[in-house]
């Protein structure tokens, strides 16, 4: 046993010498290991001294999967249950820990909601609306005649997407036509679009995005102007309406499936001009489902200007945003408590979850 106090200095200045070149030694393994971490060799027996990435890998793994069972035990309502909403904001958190960021707890819980939401797409609507919630932005309403996807994007990098090549072009290939926002990435995908257009599926893109790609490919060609587009052979008319984030076009689609409802998707809503006639669009259509971007500008106003029956708030925890910008459920949460004077609800809903409104 050794005591500090009683090495002599040669030895101290020995052990320095030794202990930098440790470190050198360890900080040439370390980056080795960034990418092939050292493996646990307890990690099956549940200990993990030594190894606390291995840990809070597991921690995230046993976390996610617990989620995602409490939220299919509690699917989305008007009214949250207390298990629901305990649920959705440890989804929060794991969501914030950049720990977890691009790490595979994380592509197994998207992708086995994602798998679920496609295997879920077979069921048939009888009437009303299925609204399906995706990775960020994106959403997918079913009725009985139509199947239309709004701001579809697999999410993450091009190398490595969130929600995996086999996923999202099977989800693509149920959909009817789709129908994008604005040019960013997160709710902008030209190889979906693609697989749109190939198929001969039309896609309505703002003007200016994607413009001379394929024929399928259509521009809002009048910018300021409401535009109407009808798609008879899916009984459903579509109104584009023109918004903008800051200065770039961003449509808001209104979609009035006859017989099942209307619906209406803000894309990324931002702009101080356009709040004067978001004030009056209710008096033109009847929405019964909104979809705004959960940090729309003049939120409680521009909610009142739209007046649907209910809403399902978008583009919660953006995975490519550094984490003061994911833009939690619980802040959703907390932004609807305090507009005393909306009175509408907002069935909050996560990547894969449904919800069928009937008028
Ligand atoms: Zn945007
Ligand atoms: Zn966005």
């Amino acid at each position: 046993m050794f005591h500090e106090g009683r090495l002599s200095k040669r030895v101290m200045r020995l052990m320095t010498v030794g202990a930098l070149l440790v470190s050198v030694v360890r900080t040439g393994t370390m980056e080795a290991a960034a990418q092939e971490p050292e493996k646990n060799p307890n990690e099956g027996n549940l200990i993990f001294w030594r190894y606390p990435d291995n840990y809070l890998e597991n921690q995230a793994r046993v976390a996610f999967g617990t989620i995602d069972e409490a939220l299919q035990a509690n699917p989305p309502q008007k009214e949250m249950s207390l298990l629901r909403k305990m649920a959705l904001i440890s989804l929060d958190q794991l969501l914030h820990d950049t720990h977890n960021d691009k790490q595979e707890p994380f592509y197994t819980f998207i992708n086995t909601r994602m798998q679920r939401m496609l295997d879920d797409m077979e069921r048939p609507v009888k009437k009303g609306l299925r609204i399906y919630k995706l990775y960020n932005d994106g959403f997918i309403i079913k009725t009985k005649d139509a199947t239309v996807a709004v701001d579809l994007v697999p999410g993450g990098p091009n190398s490595r997407p969130f929600i995996s090549d086999s996923i999202i072009y099977k989800i693509a290939g149920k959909c009817d036509a789709m129908f994008v926002s604005h040019a960013h990435g997160d709710h902008a995908n030209l190889s979906i679009a693609k697989a749109f257009a190939s198929r001969g599926k039309l896609v309505i893109a703002p003007k200016g995005l994607w413009t001379g790609v394929n024929p399928m490919i259509q521009q809002l060609l009048v910018a300021d102007t409401t535009v109407d587009v009808p798609f008879n052979e899916l009984n459903m008319t579509l109104h584009i309406l023109p918004g903008h984030q800051d200065d770039m076009y961003n449509n808001i689609y209104v979609m009035e499936f006859k017989n099942a409802g209307t619906v209406a998707h803000t894309g990324d809503q931002w702009n101080e001009e356009d709040v004067v006639w978001i004030d009056k669009v209710h008096e033109h259509y009847k929405i019964d489902v909104l979809l705004p971007n959960c940090w729309i500008n003049q939120m409680e106003r521009s909610l009142k200007g739209f007046g649907p029956k209910i809403i399902i708030t978008g583009h919660e925890n953006e995975m490519e945003h550094t984490i003061d910008h994911r833009e939690a459920y619980w802040i959703t949460m907390k932004k609807f408590e305090r507009m005393s004077g909306l009175n509408i609800p907002n069935v909050l809903m996560t990547w894969g979850e449904s919800y069928d409104y009937k008028r």
